[in-house]
């Protein structure tokens, strides 16, 4: 018999920058242009098996909340890990992860897993936060770091399979 693990992750950043889009892509593998998505349930779920152990995510996206900072605790309530996103063409949503980093610290649980997501890396002539800049924060606050795209699918799955290597074993 082989054991699940159930992992909660919820994602935090500004409005904008493909939060939805990146959990649409890594649950269904799908990308949608102009995505202003309301999502019915509060989570979706996905199962990726990595060196034979499976872990469910539930993957807590908001449905446009986080524009008036009103994520309620539930939101965090229990979360292995969190993903702040940011739009690497636009700088203020850069900026914006240090709020969010102290609103996990305030109210988040404690020992979550924080990955830093810097999204559209596709849109490269447009960039805004070099790699550089956006790693050396990462590693002063000891997160994961990655660069995503989800409309080309670049550095999804691998978010993911990094927070699994960080979960604490059991
Ligand atoms: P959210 O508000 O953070 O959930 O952002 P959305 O997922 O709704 O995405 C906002 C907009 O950015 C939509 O028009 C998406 O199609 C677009 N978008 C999301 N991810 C990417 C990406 O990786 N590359 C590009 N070029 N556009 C993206
Ligand atoms: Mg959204």
């Amino acid at each position: 018999v082989t054991s699940v693990k159930e992992v909660k992750v919820c994602l935090l950043g500004e409005s904008g920058v493909g939060k939805s889009s990146i959990v649409l892509r890594f649950v269904s593998d799908t990308f949608k242009q102009g995505l202003e998505m309301t999502i019915g349930a509060s989570f979706m779920t996905k199962t990726l098996v990595v060196d034979q152990q499976t872990v469910k995510f539930q993957i807590w996206d908001t449905a446009g909340q986080e524009r008036y900072r009103a994520l309620a605790p539930m939101y965090y309530r229990g979360a292995s890990a969190a993903i702040i996103v940011y739009d690497v063409t636009k700088r203020d949503t850069f900026d914006a992860v240090k709020g969010w980093v102290r609103e996990l610290a305030n109210y988040g649980p404690k020992d979550i897993i924080i990955a830093l997501a810097g999204n559209k890396s596709d849109l490269e002539d447009l960039r805004e936060v070099t790699k550089k800049e956006a790693a050396q924060y990462a590693e002063q606050i000891q997160a994961i770091f990655i660069e995503t795209s989800a409309k080309n699918d670049s550095g999804i799955k691998e978010l993911f399979t990094r927070i699994i290597s960080r979960l604490p074993a059991d």
